[in-house]
């Protein structure tokens, strides 16, 4: 397992969507285990493929990890298969986009399936902190980042401050 290089934001991978997995073979595993060290190492609650330069529809999330014990999960080909709840905010990093917070409104529950390790298909009613972790990765997949999801006023001042951080 390796530390994989971040991509930051405006790298244009991370505006493009990614195309499905399909099979999972030793390098799908082999690429999740890579990520999942990354995340943890960067650190953070969840990491997309396209963050790593991988335009695949695979993120790994650990929602918790952080006050407690590690539970990753992996999840390949996911797909939303409704929402629950209302809208609520909830302010969000994102390794791609170091130093920036942003309060984002978005569903509080959603259910989703996905595809595990071991090649099976899993379906899950994620709430709280892991609906929000997946519903940001999910985001990724289709070349989505946090700035896509403000008002053009919050959008300016968060790039502006972004841009002020980088420079
Ligand atoms: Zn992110």
């Amino acid at each position: 397992m390796s530390v994989l290089p971040i991509l930051t934001w405006p790298d244009s991978v991370l505006t493009q969507k990614a195309a499905p997995v399909g099979a999972v073979d030793d390098g799908v595993r082999a690429l999740a285990a890579d990520m999942l060290e990354t995340m943890y190492d960067a650190p953070g609650r969840g990491l997309a493929a396209p963050q790593v330069g991988v335009l695949m529809r695979l993120f790994v999330m650990d929602a918790g990890w952080k006050d407690g014990e590690r539970a990753p999960v992996v999840c390949i080909d996911p797909e939303v298969l409704g929402y629950s709840g209302e809208e609520v905010p909830f302010e969000e990093g994102c390794l791609s986009i170091p130093g920036i917070k942003a309060t984002i409104l978005r569903p509080a529950g959603l259910r989703l399936a996905w595809t595990d390790l071991d090649g099976a298909r899993v379906i899950a009613a994620l709430d709280g902190v892991p609906a929000r972790v997946a519903l940001h990765e999910l985001d990724h997949l289709d070349g989505i980042v946090i700035f896509d999801r403000l008002g053009p006023e919050t959008r300016a001042a968060a790039l502006a401050e972004y841009q002020a951080a980088t420079a």
